[in-house]
């Protein structure tokens, strides 16, 4: 078959188009035959070496997968050849703890850093890829492969942070800090879903009308105004029910916090530098303000968002599909800037 392959970390011209062996599966896994895989921003930090660098190269990239049951290797149950599917890319134990309470992601096995398929693991920019079968979430026919594979990474983890982190309910007021960012603008869709008012903050205004077709109601660029002053001033001086801060950084945490509502839940989704201070305008066991974390999406939170693509109340941002063979200039759009939403590479 045909891959993509990363011999070592740097930059985008080190993925290499190569005629390389067709896996086979292995007990209780299946051959798929990759539809269409993601490219995202996780995809930049582990090509660039910043992300794993410990991981052993040569690799075959790619985490968002969507594709079609090409083979069944033994034991591989509830599952069927034709199948179409959407792959979760961890490889949680199913054992421990958190996997018996139903919190995957914080799988202790996950903790060992060793099983993220596209990672630890050969991944999708390939014709076929080998993934366990419990690892399969089925696909309806209205829902594109090219949408399927933005689930795992971008769409699944955000369907999460709103329903399940941040608990958005009807009528609360929801700020998305990095709002017009790949993640940000499925954020908008889901916390709409949800029922939330969404103010979406960006950066720049060259996002703001992505940002209002994903349906956020209130757009500002926090170059233009201080992001405190201005949600109060939109939520009858309370505050927001929940802030998404996506950027995460030093300059950005102060005021998602200060922007909250009493009652209010940050929920933080991205790599905060280890070590940093929160600092809060009151107490926070007065105004009792959860902060929280949210890590990547489960098999559930997955199976939740083909659904909610399915009934068409996300639609997924895709603003460009290359062959996989041009992968390079995939990765290189995405790394100036060239890419609104997502861009995924199809087979
Ligand atoms: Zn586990």
């Amino acid at each position: 078959m045909h891959a993509i392959v990363l011999r070592e970390f740097g930059p985008p011209e080190n993925l290499k188009w190569e005629e390389v062996p067709t896996p086979q599966p292995g007990a209780g896994e299946v051959l798929v035959r990759v539809g269409a895989v993601s490219i995202d921003l996780f995809q930049m930090v582990f090509r660039s070496g910043r992300g794993m660098p410990h991981v052993k190269l040569p690799r075959i990239m790619g985490n968002g997968i969507a594709g079609t049951i090409a083979e069944l290797g033994s034991n591989a149950d509830g599952v069927k050849t034709g199948e179409r599917v959407v792959i979760n890319n961890n490889l949680s134990c199913g054992n421990c703890r958190y996997c018996r309470a139903g919190r995957e992601t914080l799988c202790l096995y996950l903790n060992n850093h060793t099983a993220m398929i596209g990672a630890h693991l050969d991944g999708g920019y390939a014709e076929y890829v080998c993934v366990p079968a419990r690892n399969c979430v089925p696909l309806p026919a209205e829902v594109t492969f090219e949408q399927a594979c933005l689930i795992p990474n971008t769409i699944g983890p955000v369907v999460k942070a709103c329903s399940g982190r941040a608990g958005i309910h009807a009528g609360e007021n929801v700020l998305i800090i990095g709002a017009g960012g790949g993640m940000g603008l499925h954020a908008i869709q889901a916390a709409r879903a949800c029922g939330g008012r969404v103010i979406a903050a960006i950066r720049s205004n060259k996002t703001a009308a992505a940002a209002r077709e994903a349906g956020a109601d209130v757009v500002f660029s926090t170059q233009e105004h201080d992001t405190v002053q201005f949600v109060k001033g939109v939520t009858d001086g309370l505050g927001a029910d929940v802030v998404l801060d996506f950027v995460a950084q030093r300059d950005t945490l102060p005021p998602s916090i200060n922007a909250l509502a009493p009652g209010g839940r940050l929920v933080i989704m991205g790599y905060f530098p280890k070590g940093g201070v929160l600092e809060t305008p009151t107490w926070v066991f007065i105004e009792e303000i959860t902060v929280t974390g949210n890590r990547s999406a489960g098999r559930q939170d997955i199976a939740d968002t083909v659904a909610l693509i399915r009934q068409g109340r996300i639609k997924p941002v895709i603003s460009r599909v290359f062959p996989l063979k041009e992968a390079v200039a995939a990765h290189r759009a995405f790394e100036v800037g060239e890419i609104v939403g997502r861009a995924v590479l199809v087979c």
